[in-house]
């Protein structure tokens, strides 16, 4: 299902193929649409995907991921949790759903991600976890904030809503050494499932956890101890659980996006290499090449104007929608936001280069399906922008 049309360019755009289509049918056929063996199959996928024996929980968001890894790790009120400021704020909502406090921190300016320094230097008796954020998919340095963590006690959870395909020195994200990954398939990601996420741990208790909390409580262990002397109507419930299950009807379409997803990443790093390589002469900061010898999963494509740039960032946004091309600012961060702001009294001065970085920054369109027209006609009215 390609666009023929040059015009207009989204910002992002799912790639749903025919494959997807006909598992969803088969599903909505099979007399059976809630969580069953198309979510078993998925999560068994998901685990081979990563290449190494672990748990894979589905979960109907990654906010639900990130709200059930923390309920599993006991954060309570009480507690603090380092989240950085530029991110969705989802990654730092979930830590007041716990009823415990965000720790919001600065970035650092060249990979856009929180680092060792800002993290130690943040760190205090109450907190409790760090929520690290692999922003546009590109990886923190991943042995430094472990190592941080393990020194301090601290829980480590991955939120790599935007690094599913990415890796750190080699290994995949999801298989490092945190206690909790929380990957997500919301439309714009590196795969989708409409709405849906997967939650990683190689902790056995934790996965436990998460799987009874997933579902109100649910002890499905009990169920299935007692489904051969009673029946099958019966459970236990343990705990006031939450309803986050993952439905068949959208682990069918994640069954087959987890296969597309080597081909997604070539496409994506292709477009990416492209945008490096021909925007290099532009007044602009393109995203940092830094990778840990990993790989970077280019969900998003983020440039920064520069000093020389004589036009503003809006101007710029402006522009690029005058010619029809679909653009986005990722993030308004949260220490600028009316609730994080307040509730914690949080300024500017506190958050010099989120701030300055959100100021200059803009996300290009970066999707599987753009064609190479499209994004030569983006690449050119880049160009014509700044002249
Ligand atoms: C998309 C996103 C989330 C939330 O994912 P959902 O699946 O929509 O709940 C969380 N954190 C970050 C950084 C995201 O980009």
């Amino acid at each position: 299902m390609k666009n023929t049309h040059i015009n207009p360019i989204p910002f992002s755009l799912p790639d749903i193929g025919s494959e997807e289509i006909a598992e969803v049918v088969d599903t909505l056929k099979s007399g059976w649409l809630t969580t069953g063996p198309k979510v078993k199959k998925f999560e068994e996928n998901f685990v081979d995907f990563l290449g190494q024996n672990t748990h894979a929980i589905s979960v109907n968001s990654a906010t639900a991921g990130l709200h059930l890894a923390l309920e599993a790790l006991g954060i309570k009120e009480g507690d603090e949790v380092i989240v950085p400021s530029l991110t969705f704020t989802a990654s730092a909502g979930v830590v007041r759903h716990m009823g415990a406090e965000v720790k919001l921190i600065d970035i650092n300016p060249i990979t856009l991600n929180m680092d060792y320094n800002t993290i130690k230097a943040s760190i205090s008796k109450k907190t409790k976890a760090i929520i690290v954020v692999h922003y546009a998919g590109l990886a923190c340095d991943m042995d430094e904030i472990l190592q941080l963590a393990k020194s301090f006690g601290i829980k480590v959870i991955e939120d790599a809503a935007h690094a599913l395909s990415a890796s750190y020195k080699g290994r995949a994200i999801g298989l490092l050494e945190s206690d909790v990954t929380v990957f997500s398939f919301y439309a714009n990601k590196t795969m989708t499932t409409g709405e849906g996420g997967m939650v990683v741990t190689q902790d056995p208790f934790i996965a436990k956890r998460i799987k009874v909390m997933r579902l109100h409580g649910i002890d499905r262990d009990a169920f299935d101890r007692f489904r051969s002397i009673k029946s099958s109507w019966y459970y236990e419930v343990i705990s006031a659980g939450f309803k986050y299950n993952m439905t068949d009807i959208a682990a069918s379409i994640g069954i087959h996006q987890l296969q597309k997803l080597p081909k997604f990443l070539e496409i994506r790093k292709k477009i990416a290499s492209r945008y490096l390589s021909e925007l290099s002469n532009l007044p602009i900061i393109l995203p940092s090449d830094k990778n840990n010898n990993g790989v970077h999963a280019w969900h998003l494509f983020v440039i920064r104007l520069n000093q020389k740039s004589k036009i503003s960032r809006d101007e710029l946004i402006h522009y690029l929608s005058e010619k029809n091309i679909g653009t986005s600012v990722h993030y308004k961060p949260l220490h600028l936001q009316p609730y994080w702001r307040d509730r914690y009294k949080l300024t500017s001065d506190m958050f010099p280069e989120t701030d300055k970085a959100y100021q200059a920054m803009i996300s290009i369109p970066l999707y599987t399906l753009m064609t190479d027209e499209q994004q030569d006609y983006i690449i050119s009215e880049l160009h014509n922008a700044f002249k």
